[in-house]
């Protein structure tokens, strides 16, 4: 089977690991403050703290933010279920804003709509949550300008978008309060499991630190009292989060290639623009102003053009050995979400695009030989 994505892993990688066993450190040591500073430069933040998983940092995000009972949250239905529910794990009510059909993100007109809409019923938004889908870079300078009108905080679920650039700028701390990334091994790059959330502003990323690691700090400055060398302070309510240094060793060390996967990924996506062109399908989006990681290269299959249905091209090209994939069931639709009361035909453009989604194959050792199997399978299956 050839799989929708997988980790890359080097002989420096696993040298990586095999130092940090050797070290004497394995939990938070010398190597998280040296794969946070590479990251940082990387991706031009000030302020990146390394933790457990994206889930993890999505969930003190919102926590550095002060969400609670009472908040709310608006997300995109087309994510992972983690962009919504760091927001439940706060107690903050959720709700979606409808994605571009072109982008794929969130769609800001949606989302000013939306915005016009709860400013008179009085239920705007604490944060906003837009997610850089597949590696492409949401219309994050469209929403600061609305994030400064409405008075909410924009954190940017960059999971796809490690390496990603908008307006010139790595995608980052640039325009959202807080920007986070994950290293899971379907990832851009991994740390096996592993998140970090950028910022620049250097408050947020302290109380980040702090409940990173149960809301305790060794810094006599912030304590109420010192008793001696022993003594710590809780502070806050915190969770252990932190990432580990065997992970954050192979970060540092993955991050060593990222502009070689990158590359690749980029050379494998274009080869797939020209490949697919005159098939009846709807591709990735482009744009002059930003360039995407390429995390996912999910196609639309276009009923206008094709009698084929999504399911049936997913099930023949698995029983091929091709392993595509969907990306996403719209949160909304989930079991758990439904119970709040969203129903079907909520979000049309986000359940239109899942409806004809299909992830295919894309991670840095795809050859191009197996990328022409994929094609040609493709090609068969829409062709009945
Ligand atoms: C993978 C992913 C997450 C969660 O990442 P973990 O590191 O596995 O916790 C969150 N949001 C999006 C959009 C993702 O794709």
């Amino acid at each position: 089977m050839i799989p929708y994505s997988t980790q890359n892993i080097s002989e420096e990688d696993l040298d990586a690991v095999r130092a940090v066993l050797l070290s004497g450190w394995l939990t938070q040591g010398p190597a998280v403050p040296r794969f946070e500073e590479r990251f940082g430069t990387h991706h031009k933040v000030k302020h990146s703290v390394a933790v457990s998983s994206a889930t993890a940092g999505l969930h003190l995000a919102c926590l550095a933010l002060d969400l609670g009972p009472g908040s709310i949250v608006w997300t995109t239905p087309n994510t992972f279920v983690a962009s919504a529910n760091c927001a439940r794990y706060c107690g903050a009510t959720v709700d979606f804003v409808d994605i571009d059909a072109c982008s794929r993100n969130m769609s800001v007109s949606a989302l000013e709509r939306k915005l016009a809409a709860a400013r008179v019923s009085g239920t705007l938004p604490d944060v906003v949550i837009p997610v850089d889908f597949a590696g492409f870079p949401c219309d994050l300078r469209e929403i600061r300008s609305l994030a400064d009108e409405y008075r909410f905080k924009i954190i940017e679920d960059a999971s796809h978008a490690v390496g990603a650039r908008y307006r010139e700028q790595p995608v980052g701390a640039a325009y959202a309060d807080l920007c986070v990334f994950s290293f899971h091994p379907v990832k851009i790059i991994t740390t096996t499991e592993g998140g970090l959330v950028a910022t620049q502003d250097a408050t947020l990323a302290e109380k980040l630190r702090l409940l990173r690691s149960h809301g305790i700090t060794r810094d006599p400055a912030l304590m109420t009292q010192y008793e001696g060398d022993w003594y710590y302070e809780q502070l806050e309510l915190g969770f252990n989060y932190r990432m580990n240094d065997i992970s954050a060793a192979l970060g540092c060390s993955q991050l060593d290639r990222l502009s070689v996967f990158h590359d690749r990924r980029c050379a494998l996506a274009a080869r797939y623009d020209d490949l697919l062109a005159d098939l009846p399908l709807i591709l990735p989006p482009r744009s002059s102003d930003r360039v995407s990681s390429h995390h996912l290269y999910v196609v639309e299959i276009d009923e206008s053009r094709s009698s084929a249905t999504r399911s049936a091209v997913f099930a023949q090209l698995r029983a091929m050995g091709i392993g595509v994939n969907v990306h996403y069931i719209p949160v909304h639709l989930q079991p758990y979400y439904r119970r709040m009361g969203f129903l079907p035909g909520a979000y049309p453009d986000a359940e239109r695009y899942y409806a004809r989604a299909l992830s295919l194959p894309l991670y840095p050792a795809l050859t191009e030989s197996q990328q022409d199997e994929v094609v040609r399978a493709l090609a068969r299956t829409l062709a009945q």
